[in-house]
């Protein structure tokens, strides 16, 4: 069990952060999603995280991806999602200026081009920022960049992804004292995934989560993830709450998948995506 300080996240506390929809609202309301990601052999993950971040009421949605990939990523992503190649930077300069929030990493890459990329965020970006896959790799060589962060950032490591930021293995049971060992070093809302996915910033008490099922453990979950907390933060939910409202419509979505279907096997993350309005239904 989660122990000493730990709290349940509860659909009566995070229901409320998500914003009404008056009859005379405006996409502008909504906020403007950039998400930053994708590389050869990895031209799933991104679209993945930009359908759903319309899903959960993104305004509107962009897309940068490497340029190697990008006729491909453009082609099968949303016709909703505004998709360029990182390449272009007058693209990439005016997207990062009027995003309301950025999300970058899954299937960013490792290279020099992905470096340069998450330096070049961490010293021009002004709005809340998510960091995931590729971009937490990043960060653990080079942790002075984590320093240097301006502005309200999430991390969503897996267990594998906390293990190379905090430099060593952790075991599922270290998991809550890993969490917040790192969680001291930083003013980040830390998102451990796993079974009770934890919600951890420093100086707040500890938040695991209780929905989700093992249908999750598949390639693309976690780019789900990133674009829910994305297309919440864009919305304007502060940081830390978006985190707890999201992974709780994360796992709601999954369990509502299963409840439907009955087997855990085969569970699609794009499914997951699918089913995430009785998710939201359900509040
Ligand atoms: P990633 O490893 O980045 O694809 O992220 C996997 C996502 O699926 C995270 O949000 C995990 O919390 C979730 N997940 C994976 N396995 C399980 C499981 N057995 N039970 C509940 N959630 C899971
Ligand atoms: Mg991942």
């Amino acid at each position: 069990e989660c122990g000493g300080g730990a709290e349940a996240i509860v659909p009566e506390e995070v229901a409320r952060w998500l914003p009404r929809r008056s009859a005379h609202c405006h996409k502008n309301q909504f906020g403007r999603v950039l998400l930053l990601g994708g590389s050869r052999g990895f031209t799933g993950a991104p679209a993945m995280a930009a359908s759903a971040a319309h899903r959960v009421g993104a305004g509107l949605v962009t897309l940068g991806v490497r340029e190697e990939v990008y006729p491909v990523v453009a082609a099968h992503s949303r016709l909703e999602t505004m998709v360029f190649p990182i390449s272009d930077e007058s693209l990439l300069a005016s997207n990062l200026s009027r995003a309301t929030v950025v999300a970058i990493g899954p299937g960013l890459g490792l290279d020099r081009a992905a470096e340069d990329l998450l330096a070049l965020l961490v010293e021009e970006n002004r709005s809340p920022a998510v960091f995931d896959a590729d971009a937490l790799t990043l960060f653990a060589r080079n942790p002075g960049l984590l320093d240097r962060l301006r502005f309200p950032a999430v991390l969503t490591p897996h267990p594998g992804e906390m293990s190379r930021l905090l430099g060593r293995k952790i075991r599922d049971e270290e998991r809550e004292e890993a969490a917040r060992e790192f969680v001291e070093r930083t003013p980040a809302t830390l998102v451990l995934k796993g079974t009770r996915t934890l919600v951890v910033r420093k100086g707040e008490s500890f938040w695991y989560n209780t929905t989700g099922n093992p249908g999750l453990a598949a390639g693309g979950s976690g780019d789900i993830l990133l674009g829910i907390l994305a297309g919440l933060i864009g919305q304007g939910i502060p940081p830390w709450e978006a985190a707890k409202l999201g992974v709780w419509l994360h796992g709601r979505a999954a369990d509502l998948l299963l409840q439907a279907r009955e087997v855990e096997e085969g569970i699609l993350a794009t499914e997951v995506v699918e089913s995430l309005a009785g998710a939201i239904r359900s509040f």
